[in-house]
């Protein structure tokens, strides 16, 4: 079977996929600013990586994955070469999360090549949202004490609220199409 990404043009930017745009509109509605496929990058194992999102207030880069987490290997290699050796903060630590395709109720969903992390809002820094694994990026708190809510990916096995996914409006044809 040959399945292709049908592209979808969403706030004048052409993505490859309507799953791409969602998550464009989906930063949107959280507030976070977001630049796509902003730079191509070449891994120390010499492959050329040009990641889907560079997420610039969050110090994140995202990678955009369909249902079947096809050629994770170069944002676990990104991950592992920008990792930030023991000793320097925690802060300065560049995330590299994968999104997913929503899970049931257009639940937002995620995951990280290494640990785990939540959507975090800080009520400490005007409810600014952040991918975080038990501390807080926004206001660099590490006991996340505060106001702070957390949606939980939606393929996480865990409880929690998730975050629903907002839509990139589609054009006529693909409308009828879906
Ligand atoms: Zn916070």
């Amino acid at each position: 079977m040959d399945l292709s990404a049908v592209p979808l043009v969403y706030n004048g930017v052409m993505f490859r996929s309507t799953l791409e745009a969602d998550w464009a509109a989906t930063l949107d509605a959280l507030g976070v600013y977001w630049q796509y496929e902003p730079i191509a990058l070449r891994l120390p194992s010499g492959a050329v990586y040009v990641p889907d999102f560079y997420l610039p207030a969050l110090n994140a880069w995202a990678e955009v994955k369909g249902p079947h987490w096809e050629r994770l290997a170069k944002p676990v290699e990104l991950r592992a070469t920008l990792a930030v050796a023991g000793g320097a903060g925690w802060w300065e630590q560049v995330h590299v999360v994968v999104l997913e395709a929503p899970g049931p109720g257009d639940a937002a969903s995620w995951h990280v090549p290494v640990g785990s992390c939540w959507l975090v809002e800080c009520g400490e820094r005007q409810n600014r949202f952040a991918w975080d694994d038990g501390r807080c990026w926004a206001c660099q708190r590490e006991d996340l004490g505060g106001s702070h809510y957390f949606y939980r990916p939606a393929r996480a096995p865990a409880a929690g609220p998730t975050w629903r996914m907002t839509r990139a409006p589609r054009p006529e044809p693909l409308r009828r199409a879906a």
